[in-house]
């Protein structure tokens, strides 16, 4: 039975899209494996589906004028089933080389990868960044044949079965005729040279793995999670290829005493329930040393010291935050006979003795707080 679309729709070479629209059709109803019994029947669908297929598209009937199949089966998208070559071959014989085949030797040096290192750093780090020296462990140019990948004293032979060129080609037969086909050389894997003595160092990779200490600076602002990128320090490629970057990637150790939110940092100071009433000055040691908070009189427990400036550092901007300094007021225990007289002595003359029983409205209670301390107000 025929292979030629044109006679399997019987249509002339010269025929209209009309014409084999029309033919198809025809064709389509007789032959349904719905409709149609007998034998061959079913095979014979199918042939005109695919003849109809190629010849219904412009681009697809153009190319099998050309005398390229881009319906035949074997070749994924396409290509001539049972010859042996792919479809690109045949692009490459038509219409030259496709976007991104193989046309001469291909380099031997490729880019290296790029290398991820996990840096642990502590909360002065990232609130006034820091040198640091890191240690990474890639693969460098090997030291004994420079990337060349040959022993010392030797080089690269240029290969005899592609002389050089990094691809092989070879004449197939087909209903064309004569085809020329390419594919990368196997000798010398497309590189057009082969190496006859490998270094021994490397064993002809032209890299070997090595440990390195790298100085890094930190800077102010950077959190969990901030990636630092250290340009060509990640591996070296194959054939002593460039190096990719090392991404260094930052976690912050929590701090027993701050806690860091954004660019400020947040305290707990506990104070007495007498000073806050009296009003005190407290000396806190912080980041940046001793500093003294100001406790006013009258400070409520809960009550926030803002000192600006004494928070991280802005990675980017510049400029610091600020550090909160929440006053925890304690209420004092284990009082002895002398200081409960005191006290009692104290409620009288504030009136206090029998405290109303008057509750305080939602919005200045201790819920408001909890809420204002959540939002980070
Ligand atoms: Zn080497
Ligand atoms: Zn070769």
């Amino acid at each position: 039975m025929s292979t030629d679309y044109y006679e399997i729709l019987g249509v002339a070479r010269d025929a209209t899209p009309e014409q084999i629209k029309k033919a198809y059709r025809r064709l389509a109803r007789e032959l349904h494996p719905d409709v149609a019994r007998g034998d061959g029947a079913e095979e014979r669908f199918k042939d005109v589906s695919r003849a109809y297929e190629v010849l219904s598209n412009p681009e697809k009937r153009a190319m099998y004028d050309r005398g390229v199949d881009p319906a035949a089966p074997g070749g994924g998208a396409g290509g001539f089933g049972g010859a042996g070559f792919g479809f690109q071959d045949i692009f490459e014989t038509f219409f030259g080389a496709a976007p991104g085949a193989q046309r001469g030797p291909v380099p031997r040096a490729r880019r290296g990868q790029d290398a991820l290192v996990r840096l642990e750093i502590s909360l002065a780090d990232a609130v006034f960044g820091a040198r640091r020296e890191v240690q990474v462990d890639t693969a460098v140019v090997c030291p004994t044949c420079q990337g060349s990948c040959c022993r010392p004293g030797t080089s690269p032979r240029t290969c005899e079965v592609c002389g050089g060129r990094g691809v092989v080609q070879r004449v197939a037969r087909s209903f064309l005729g004569q085809v020329m086909t390419s594919s990368p050389c196997g000798a010398c894997q497309g590189f057009g040279t082969v190496i006859p003595d490998p270094c021994p160092e490397c064993s002809g990779d032209g890299r070997v793995r090595s440990r390195r200490t790298l100085t890094v600076d930190i800077p102010a602002g950077v959190d969990t999670g901030t990636r630092i990128k250290l340009t060509g320090q990640g591996e070296v490629g194959p054939g002593g290829g460039p190096a990719g970057d090392v991404y260094l990637e930052i976690r912050e150790r929590p701090h027993e005493t701050f806690v860091r939110r954004g660019d400020d940092l947040h305290c707990t100071l506990p104070v007495p329930m007498t000073a806050a009433a009296l009003g005190t000055v407290v000396e806190l040691d912080t980041l940046d040393g001793p500093v003294q908070v100001d406790v006013a009189p009258g400070t409520q427990p809960g009550a926030v010291v803002v000192e600006k400036g004494l928070g991280v550092g802005r990675l980017h901007v510049g400029g610091r935050g600020d550090l909160h300094v929440h006053v925890d007021v304690q209420v004092p225990t284990g009082l002895d006979d002398e200081q409960v007289e005191l006290l009692r002595r104290l409620a009288e003359l504030r009136g206090e003795e029998r405290p109303p029983a008057r509750l305080a409205p939602v919005s200045s209670g201790v819920f408001a707080k909890l809420r204002d301390r959540l939002a980070g107000r």
